[in-house]
C-alpha cells in the first residue's frame, strides 16, 4: 500500500508542483526535439527511397515526416521560450507525441509489411523507448498504454483473427504492462530526485541564512570588542593595539609618530554640579568633536575615564602640536549648554630615534601633567 502510494503520490506544495510539471515538460520537450528531428529525416528517407511498398505507404512516410517536422519546430520553440505555467495545449502536445508514435508503429507494422508478426519489432521499441525517455505521471502513462492496448486488441484480430487463440496478443499486452511499470518507476525516481534537490536547496538556504546571522553577530561582537560603548570611539585595548602597529609601521619607514593625550579639566566638579548623566553627555560630545577634528589616518580613543588619546602616524611634533591647539580651542569655544566652561589639557609627544611605545605614552602623560600644573586648558610638550 505504501509503495503504491509512493508511486502515485504527487509533489506536495503547489509552487513545487508547478515547478516539477515545468521541469518534466522541458525534459519531455527535449526528447521530442531530438526524436522528432531524427524521425523527420528517417521518414523522408523512407518516403524517397523505399518505393517498393506502393504509393500509400510513401504518402504515410511523407505525412509522418511532415508531422515530425512540425513537432520538431514546436519543440524548438518551447525549448527557447521560458514557460511559467503549463496549459492544456502543452499537455496535449506532450501526450499526442506518444500516442502518435504508438499509432504509427502499429499502422506501419500492419500496412507496410502486411505481416502481423512484424508488429513487435517496431511497437516494442516504441513502448520501451517511451517508458525510458519520457516522464509522465503513472496515471497519464497508464492512459497512453491503455489506448494503445485497445488499439492492438481491435486492430490485430481484423488482420489475423486466429491471433486471439495464440499467446501472441497476450505477450504484446504483457509488454505494455511491463513498459508501464518501467515508466512508473522512472517517474518515481525522477520525482524523488526533485524532492531531494528541493530539500537540499531549502536546507542550504537555511544554512546560508544562519551563516549570515553568525557573520553579523561576529561583526557586532568585534565592533563591541574594539569600541568604547559610551563614546563610540576606540577603547583602550584597541588603542594599545593600534599604538604598537602604527609605531612599528612609522619606525620602519623612518617616519615620525606623534601622540596627543588630553584630559578634561575639573571633570569631577562637572559631575558634582550637573550630575553623572550630564558628565556622560560631555564625554560623548567631546568624543564626537575629536572624531570630527582629526585627519583620516589618525586614531581617536578613550584612554581612561575622562582621558582621550589621539594617535597621529607620520606626523611630526609641530603638526601634532598645532592639531592639539586647534582641538583645545574648539573645545573651549564649544557650547556644551552648561553654565561652566568645559576645557581640556593636552600633552603632546613624538617618537625619538631610539624609543618605545611605553616611553611615548609616559612622555605624553608628563606633557599632560605639565599642562595641568601650568594652569590647565593648554598644550604642553611631553619631555
Ligand atoms: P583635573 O583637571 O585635574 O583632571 O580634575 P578632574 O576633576 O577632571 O580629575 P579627577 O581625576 O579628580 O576626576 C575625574 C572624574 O571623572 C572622576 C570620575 O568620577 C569621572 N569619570 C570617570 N569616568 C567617567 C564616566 O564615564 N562618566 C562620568 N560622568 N564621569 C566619569
Ligand atoms: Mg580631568
Ligand atoms: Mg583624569
Amino acid at each position: 500500500m505504501k509503495i503504491i502510494n509512493q508511486v502515485f503520490s504527487d509533489i506536495n506544495s503547489k509552487e513545487n508542483k508547478n515547478e516539477f510539471s515545468l521541469k518534466i515538460f522541458m525534459h519531455n520537450n527535449l526528447c521530442i526535439l531530438v526524436l522528432a528531428f531524427y524521425l523527420t529525416l528517417e521518414q523522408l528517407y523512407y518516403g524517397f527511397f523505399l518505393t517498393q511498398y506502393g504509393e500509400v505507404i510513401r504518402t504515410i512516410h511523407f505525412l509522418t515526416a511532415f508531422i515530425m517536422a512540425f513537432y520538431f519546430l514546436l519543440a524548438v520553440y518551447f525549448n527557447k521560450k521560458k514557460l511559467s505555467q503549463l496549459n492544456i495545449f502543452h499537455k496535449t502536445y506532450e501526450l499526442s507525441f506518444g500516442i502518435y508514435g504508438f499509432a504509427v508503429s502499429i499502422l506501419r507494422a500492419l500496412v507496410v509489411k502486411n505481416n502481423i508478426f512484424a508488429l513487435p519489432t517496431v511497437y516494442i521499441a516504441v513502448i520501451y523507448g517511451f517508458a525510458v525517455f519520457f516522464y509522465f505521471h503513472p496515471l497519464k502513462s497508464f492512459f497512453i498504454y491503455s489506448v494503445t492496448s485497445v488499439m492492438i486488441l481491435f486492430l490485430l484480430p481484423i488482420f489475423k483473427p486466429e491471433i486471439l487463440y495464440s499467446t501472441y496478443i497476450y505477450d504484446i499486452l504483457s509488454n505494455n504492462i511491463i513498459a508501464w511499470i518501467a515508466s512508473a518507476i522512472g517517474y518515481h525516481r525522477y520525482r524523488k530526485e526533485f524532492v531531494n534537490q528541493k530539500t537540499i536547496y531549502k536546507k542550504n538556504k537555511m544554512l546560508q541564512a544562519k551563516t549570515n546571522e553568525i557573520e553579523k553577530i561576529n561583526e557586532e561582537l568585534h565592533y563591541k570588542s574594539i569600541m568604547d560603548s559610551l563614546t563610540d570611539i576606540y577603547n583602550r585595548r584597541q588603542l594599545n593595539k593600534l599604538l604598537k602597529s602604527e609605531y612599528v609601521r612609522c619606525a620602519k619607514v623612518c617616519k615620525k609618530c606623534s601622540l596627543i593625550l588630553l584630559d578634561i579639566d575639573f571633570f569631577k566638579s562637572i559631575n558634582d554640579t550637573y550630575g553623572h548623566n550630564v558628565g556622560d553627555k560631555v564625554l560623548v560630545e567631546i568624543a564626537l568633536l575629536l572624531k570630527r577634528s582629526v585627519r583620516a589616518g589618525d586614531s581617536v580613543g578613550r584612554w581612561g575615564g575622562e582621558e582621550f588619546l589621539i594617535i597621529c602616524p607620520e606626523t611630526n611634533f609641530e603638526t601634532a602640536y598645532r592639531i592639539a591647539e586647534r582641538i583645545r580651542e574648539k573645545i573651549e569655544t564649544f557650547n556644551f549648554r552648561l553654565e561652566d566652561k568645559v576645557t581640556c589639557s593636552f600633552g603632546v609627544t613624538t617618537n625619538k630615534k631610539i624609543d618605545t611605545v611605553l616611553n611615548l605614552i609616559q612622555r605624553a602623560d608628563r606633557g599632560l601633567y605639565k599642562a595641568k600644573e601650568n594652569g590647565r586648558n593648554r598644550v604642553e610638550k611631553g619631555e
